[in-house]
C-alpha cells in the first residue's frame, strides 16, 4: 500500500486553475512562441532607484547581518506610524499596533492560524484572492463565501454577511483583486459595526491601497469608529513601489490580533532581512505618482480597445486590473485556454477566483503599453465578440 505523504486537508484545496494555465503558457514559451502575458499582477516597472541605493548601503551595514527582531525593526515601525498618520489620519502605537510582514501574503496566510480553531467560521469574498480561503481551510476553518456582484459595485451586502452567522474572521480586500472595485468610509463603517455587534474580527487586505485613480483615495478601515477594537489592515510595499520580489509588507490595527499573529510568526520565521526593512523605510517618503500615471495610460488603452470590441468590463477605480466578461457561450477557462492557444495571450480566468468569477476574466496592466495593445489586438482578432 502506498503511503499518503501529505495531510488529507490538502486534498480539500481546490485545483489551482492558474497553475494549469501557467504550465500551458510555459510549454508555449519553451517552444519559442511569444506569449503576451496579461495574467500575472507583477509590476514590470523597476523599483525606484532611491530604494535600491538605500538597500546597497544597508547590505554593507553589519548590524543588518544579525536577526532583525521578530516584530520588525523599531525604526521601520515608527516610520510606518508616521506614514499612517499622514496618509490616513490614524494614530498607531509602533510597538503594539504595527507588525512587519514578509510580504502581505505571509501575514494573510498566517492569520487564520493565529485566530481560528478547527471548525470556526471564516468568511471570504467570492470572487477573491484565493489565499484567504485556502489558508483558512488548511488551518481547519469552516470557510463560507460571500458574493461580490457587479450590481453592488462588487461590495458585499451587509445583510448577506450578517446572514452567514457569527464568523471568527472576515476577510475583505479593498481596493479589490480581481474586480478593481473600491470601498468608501461608509462601507467600512458598516462592516465594522457588524463585526462589533457579532464579535467577529475583520482583516482588510489593502495591498492595493495606493493604486487608485480618478482622484479616489482609498480610506483605511482603521479610521472607522470601533475598528481598532476588532480589525487589522494589511499593507504591502509590493505594488505601491514595484517591490514584489523584495517581500515586505506590514499589518496594522488591533493589538490583540497582532499579538496573536506575532506569536504564530515567532515560531515560523524571524522577520525580514534588516537591509530590506531599511530600504522600505526609505520608500515611505517617496511619491508613487509616476507609477500611477503609467497605469493611467495603460488603462486608457485597455478601456478603448475593450469597448471597441464590445467586451463588457467593470470600470475599476483601484488596482491595476481590469475585470471583464468572457464572450457569450464560453466559460472563463474555455476562453482563457482558447486565447492562449489561438492568440498566445494569457489572461486570468475569473473562475480561478471563485464561483462568482465564472464568465469573467482578469487582465493585469503590468506590461508595457505596446504589449497591452498587442495582446488586446490579438484578442480582437479571434472575433469572439459580436457587437
Ligand atoms: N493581496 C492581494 C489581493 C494580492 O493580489 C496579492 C498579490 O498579488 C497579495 C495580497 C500579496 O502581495 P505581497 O505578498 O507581494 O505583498
Amino acid at each position: 500500500m502506498t503511503q499518503m505523504r501529505h495531510a488529507r486537508r490538502l486534498d480539500e484545496l481546490p485545483p489551482y486553475l492558474f497553475d494549469e494555465l501557467d504550465k500551458a503558457k510555459q510549454r508555449l514559451i519553451g517552444r519559442g512562441v511569444k506569449v503576451v502575458d496579461l495574467a500575472v499582477g507583477d509590476p514590470d516597472l523597476p523599483t525606484p532607484s532611491r530604494i535600491v541605493e538605500r538597500m546597497r548601503e544597508a547590505v554593507a551595514d553589519a548590524s543588518n547581518h544579525r536577526y532583525p527582531g521578530y516584530k520588525g525593526k523599531s525604526s521601520l515601525r515608527q516610520a510606518i506610524a508616521l506614514w499612517f498618520r499622514r496618509r490616513y489620519g490614524v494614530e498607531l502605537d509602533p510597538d503594539a499596533e504595527i507588525l512587519v510582514l514578509i510580504g502581505s501574503k505571509e501575514g494573510i496566510g498566517h492569520l487564520p492560524f493565529a485566530l481560528v480553531d478547527p471548525g470556526d467560521k471564516v468568511l471570504v469574498p467570492d470572487p477573491g484572492y484565493p489565499v484567504y480561503a485556502n489558508t483558512s481551510m488548511i488551518a481547519g476553518a469552516e470557510v463560507r463565501c460571500f458574493g461580490l456582484r457587479e450590481e453592488n459595485g462588487f461590495l458585499p451586502r451587509i445583510e448577506e454577511l450578517d446572514s452567514l452567522g457569527r464568523a471568527k474572521l472576515i476577510f475583505l480586500n479593498y481596493p479589490n483583486n480581481p474586480t478593481g472595485a473600491v470601498a468608501d468610509k461608509d462601507f467600512f463603517a458598516k462592516v465594522v459595526g457588524l463585526a462589533v455587534s457579532t464579535g467577529s474580527t475583520i482583516c482588510n487586505d489593502a495591498a492595493y491601497g495606493e493604486i487608485t485613480f480618478d482622484g479616489f483615495r482609498s480610506p483605511s478601515i482603521l479610521a472607522s469608529e470601533g475598528a481598532m477594537d476588532c480589525a487589522i489592515e494589511i499593507h504591502s510595499f509590493s505594488k505601491t513601489f514595484n517591490m514584489t520580489g523584495w517581500r515586505i509588507g506590514f499589518a496594522a490595527g488591533n493589538r490583540d490580533i497582532l499579538k496573536a499573529l506575532a506569536r504564530v510568526k515567532m515560531n515560523l520565521d524571524s522577520s525580514v532581512f534588516g537591509a530590506i526593512q531599511d530600504a522600505a523605510l526609505a520608500a515611505l517618503s517617496l511619491s508613487y505618482d509616476e507609477n500611477l500615471r503609467a497605469y493611467e495610460r495603460r488603462r486608457k488603452l485597455a478601456f478603448e480597445r475593450l469597448s471597441k470590441l464590445g467586451c463588457h468590463f467593470f470600470y475599476p477605480k483601484g488596482t491595476f486590473y481590469v475585470w471583464a466578461k468572457a464572450p457569450l457561450g464560453l466559460t472563463s477557462a474555455e476562453f482563457a485556454v482558447r486565447l492562449l492557444e489561438k492568440a498566445n495571450v494569457s489572461v486570468a480566468p475569473g473562475s480561478g477566483f471563485g464561483n462568482n468569477g465564472e464568465g469573467w476574466f482578469r487582465i493585469a496592466l503590468t506590461r508595457p503599453e505596446a504589449e497591452i495593445v498587442e495582446g488586446l489586438d490579438r484578442m480582437a482578432g479571434l472575433n469572439l465578440w459580436t457587437n
